[in-house]
């Protein structure tokens, strides 16, 4: 399917790896000149070289920290006016409702749901202004059904999905989608190191502790950044254009909700 967006730019954030890199490669696969954001440089301009050369777009790659004001300001000072926006950072670390004070609320809250906040205000004039635009923020299944180790995630992401919910109807009669994808768990970095816990508490195989928590998912497998990305690229599609405010799950079922 031709998604109508060659020759269209946007920004990604948090894309040297997993899903944000899923989503960058799809949107170049799609013919969009990509801005990408990661903290560190090497595999940041490792991964730029490797999608430029595959799919023929322009890759820019802006080494920061997106959930600062100085790493926003250098992300947008390359990019203005994208036509495509996909918020995505690292998640808020687990924990008890007993271990978190009011620093440890406001670093989660700055980077998963004021960062996504202040990206969208800086981009959406110039996206309303010329009557088309697509904003796509990586959230998480937690919010659908909250995971209680990730109070601090469950809370800022929750926060972030009200936020659109509103913004979303404000911004749609300009010609802009603002839309969240919920993932549950996917074969990045992320579930390794998640698997890792698992197999280090129970004493088991990494292969073990993967096969278990498959076992928790009906497809009975990780998602892939491949095909979360392939989602994101049909979001920011001209085909899209009359999805507006809404949470996609790409959980393999694992959420156990009928809507
Ligand atoms: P990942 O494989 O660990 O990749 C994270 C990417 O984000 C890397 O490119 C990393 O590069 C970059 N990054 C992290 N923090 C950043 C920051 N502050 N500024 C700029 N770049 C940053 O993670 P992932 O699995 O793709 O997860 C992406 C998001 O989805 C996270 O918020 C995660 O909590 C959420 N999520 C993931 C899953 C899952 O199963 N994978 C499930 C639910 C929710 P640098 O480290 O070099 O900055």
């Amino acid at each position: 399917m031709d998604l109508g967006i060659k020759g269209k730019t946007a920004i990604v954030c948090a894309a040297s790896k997993g899903l944000g890199r899923g989503c960058a490669e799809a949107l170049a696969e799609a013919g969009v000149n990509l801005v990408i954001n990661a903290r560190t440089e090497g595999p940041l301009i490792e991964s730029a070289q490797e999608i430029a050369t595959k799919y023929g777009v322009s890759v820019t790659s802006i080494a920061c920290d997106i959930t600062t004001a100085e790493g926003q300001a250098l992300v947008l000072a390359a990019c203005p006016n994208p036509d495509i926006l996909v918020n995505n950072a690292g998640g808020p670390p687990p924990g008890m409702w007993s271990d978190w004070d009011r620093e440890d609320f406001i670093k989660a809250l700055d980077a998963n749901m004021l960062t996504p906040i202040a990206l969208m205000k800086a981009v959406l004039p110039s996206m309303m202004g010329k009557g088309w635009g697509r904003i796509v923020n990586i959230t998480s299944q937690s919010v659908k059904s909250p995971i209680p180790v990730l109070g601090l995630s469950n809370a800022a992401r929750a926060g972030l999905t009200g936020y659109v919910g509103g913004t979303s109807r404000q911004v749609a009669p300009s010609g802009v989608t603002i839309n969240n994808l919920q993932p549950g768990i996917h074969a990045t970095d992320r579930a390794v190191s998640l698997d890792k816990g698992v197999s280090d508490a129970q004493g088991i195989t990494m292969d073990e502790a993967a096969t278990q928590r498959m076992a928790t998912i009906p497809a009975r497998r990780y998602g892939t950044p491949t095909e979360f990305g392939a989602t994101c690229a049909f979001l920011c599609s001209q085909h899209a254009g009359f999805i507006v405010g809404q949470n996609i799950l790409l959980d393999g079922g694992a959420v156990n909700t009928t809507m």
